[in-house]
């Protein structure tokens, strides 16, 4: 069964665009393409996930410029519900939906719920969210329940964003991303066609809007990648009554 209602031109098919490398190839620049075929909906939905704790609070009140989500340091849970906020950025209207604990292997939300909140229209692109420093198992197991619950179409839809960036003390986020000791990072990097970015959520105004202009680059990919539908399927692993 759907798990969420579709609007017809949001369908999730990478069929409809067997030749994306071509297109991504091409001479014309990614801005300039995307506004020539119009693959840029006025109305972006950036859903935030990753395991409790990584930042995703912090990186939604980053985005939408205000202390939008409740973000604090805790052991337990501090999102217990699906939230949203937006924000204006040059022209289009920005979605941002933040999350409770998902990916965990014992979250307290249902499917249904889910469900209800992404079906309008479904997410232009997914922020997976990850604190730099050692990528552990939890956030490995994040990455594969995000595969699990959504299906493995999800990985076009999704972007790195690391949080705690500061801590690479002038270092590169590339060579972090691909000399981890965790191979399984660098994989996950790979199967998302590379595109990560980084947020220091405590950085000064004008690093923050440098920091979203790169995240913005990332998303126009994406929607390019996708011809600027969002993405919509069925989850087929998700038990009935909760995920
Ligand atoms: P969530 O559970 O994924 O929503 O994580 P939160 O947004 O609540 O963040 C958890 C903790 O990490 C909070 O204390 C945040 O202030 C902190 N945090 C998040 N992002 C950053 C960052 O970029 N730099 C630093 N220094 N702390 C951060
Ligand atoms: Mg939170």
């Amino acid at each position: 069964m759907p798990i969420f209602l579709v609007e017809e031109e949001c369908e999730h098919s990478p069929e409809k665009n067997p030749t994306r490398q071509l297109a991504l190839d091409s001479a014309l620049g990614l801005t300039k393409g995307l506004q020539k075929k119009e693959l840029t909906p006025k109305r972006l939905q950036l859903l935030l996930l990753g395991k409790t704790g990584s930042g995703k609070s912090a990186t939604g009140n980053s985005i939408l410029g205000r202390q939008v989500f409740e973000s604090k340091l805790s052991a337990r849970p501090v999102t217990m519900a699906f939230q949203k906020g937006s924000r204006e950025w040059e022209g289009k209207e920005l979605e941002v939906i933040d999350t409770p604990d998902i990916l965990s292997p014992h979250p307290q939300v249902t499917a249904e719920k889910i469900c209800e909140v992404l079906a309008s229209p479904g997410p232009h692109a997914v922020l997976l969210v990850i604190q730099v420093g050692r990528y552990t198992p939890e956030d490995e197991q994040a990455a594969r329940r995000l595969q699990e619950i959504f299906g493995n179409g999800i990985l076009a839809y999704t972007i790195l964003v690391f949080t705690k960036v500061e801590d690479l003390a002038g270092g590169s986020l590339e060579e972090y991303v691909q000399e981890n000791s965790s191979k399984s990072l660098a994989e996950l990097d790979v199967a998302c066609e590379r595109r990560h970015c980084g947020f220091n959520n405590r950085a000064q105004e004008a690093d923050q809007k440098d920091q979203l202009t790169d995240l913005m680059k990332k998303i126009e990919l994406v929607l390019w990648e996708n011809e600027g539908h969002c993405y919509s399927t069925a989850l087929p692993s998700v038990p009935s009554k909760t995920v």
